[in-house]
């Protein structure tokens, strides 16, 4: 074994980090520690990511990791992430690292750090955003189309948030996660009052053209595209169909919370993250929320509240929208180690089956828990 094959193991085996397949003789593992017993510091995954590919011998070498075409190799994430920086000016390339090493991140850079950023870079705010989409597309993972789409999401508040397809292997389309939504997702999870514009690698489909129009009842969203003019919602969705057709004089945000509580009281966090992301969906046309906590191995919890939509398909499903958090974080899903739905008892529609077929394909082994929620006063 040479120096860079004991770095890789030593790194291997001090953090939380799954491997699937063998490489240079080194066994996989899925080992749960958090620190470096080179250095005692707190180890994070992509600290163990850009550590194995700083290894020369490895990089050349590149073994597929992969168990399955959907989980991104190691290797391949950390030069995605590398080349994705490489752009950047050095004081930018800090400011990101840092913030993508925050043991927080979910896919936000603050409007601190955005204001850094168009310091450093010298930019205009629509610039940034497009600069971010490739980082934004190291979060993707479609092993159905392999077309890798990235999205940025700017927010009322100034904060940025960035998003990526997400595609579940053996089950329906209609549960795939496009970009603008993984995106929109971290914003509606981040607490964003709205969305003012959004920057996306290819022109946004249909779908996600219907989603955003439930973010802003009057198309006002910037969309932006490298080698385009910013166009604005309301151009790219004429005659849109929207909540003002139904009867309705509000959107998806600001979020309202709802009035729920559990009707088996409890005091486990993970379960009051569940019913709090309940609390904040918005499903207007059935009156059915729902919300997801998951939780991984090192303990991190990602929680995601389910948006409904006028058009009904393109509304995006608690577990999705905890999962965009989940993949933005660089976690994988081999990492959930337990899942929890709170949903409204009696709720005209339910995630359950739908939530189930997900985790079945990214984590069989984890078992949906599902609590009900009731309406209080
Ligand atoms: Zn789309």
């Amino acid at each position: 074994m040479n120096a860079d094959e004991r770095r890789y193991r030593i790194l291997l085996e001090s953090a939380f980090v799954c491997v699937y397949e063998r490489l240079n003789g080194l066994h996989a593992a899925v080992v749960p520690a958090a620190t470096n017993p080179m250095t005692n510091d707190t180890v994070t995954r992509r600290f163990v990511l850009t550590s194995i590919a700083a290894a020369p011998s490895l990089a050349k070498n590149p073994t597929p990791f992969g168990e399955a075409a959907y989980r991104a190799s190691p290797m391949q994430a950390h030069n995605q992430v590398m080349t994705a920086l490489s752009s950047f000016k050095p004081r930018s390339q800090e400011i990101l690292r840092s913030v993508l090493d925050d043991k927080g991140f979910r896919g936000q850079i603050g409007a601190a750090a955005v204001r850094e950023l168009l310091r450093s870079e010298s930019e205009t705010i629509d610039s940034l955003m497009l600069s971010l989409l490739p980082l934004a597309s190291t979060f993707s993972r479609p092993p159905l189309s392999k077309y890798l789409v990235g999205a940025v999401v700017a927010g009322s508040s100034g904060n940025l948030y960035l998003g990526a397809n997400i595609e579940i292997p053996g089950q329906s389309l209609g549960l795939a996660l496009h970009a603008e939504q993984a995106a929109c997702a971290n914003a509606y999870m981040s607490g964003e009052t709205g969305v003012i514009a959004t920057a996306v690698t290819a022109a946004p489909c249909g779908h996600c053209r219907q989603f955003l129009n439930e973010l802003s009842l009057d198309g006002n969203i910037r969309v932006l595209r490298k080698d385009a003019p910013p166009a604005q919602l309301s151009t790219l969705l004429p005659m849109a169909f929207g909540p003002k057709d139904l009867g309705f004089t509000q959107g998806a945000l600001p979020i309202r919370e709802a009035h729920l509580s559990l009707l088996t009281p409890s005091s486990d966090g993970q379960i009051l993250a569940a019913l709090d992301a309940a609390r904040r969906a918005y499903s207007p046309y059935t009156n059915s929320p729902s919300g997801v906590a998951l939780r991984t191995s090192d303990g991190r919890l990602f929680v995601g509240s389910y948006i409904e939509n006028a058009a009904f398909n393109p509304s995006l499903p608690p577990l999705q929208a905890a999962l965009a958090g989940l993949f933005a974080s660089g976690q994988e899903p081999a990492a959930i180690s337990k899942a929890i739905l709170v949903e409204l008892e009696g709720a005209k529609i339910s995630q359950l089956s739908a939530a189930r077929a997900t985790l079945s394909s990214l984590a069989p082994a984890v078992r949906l828990e599902v609590f009900a929620a009731k309406r209080d006063g």
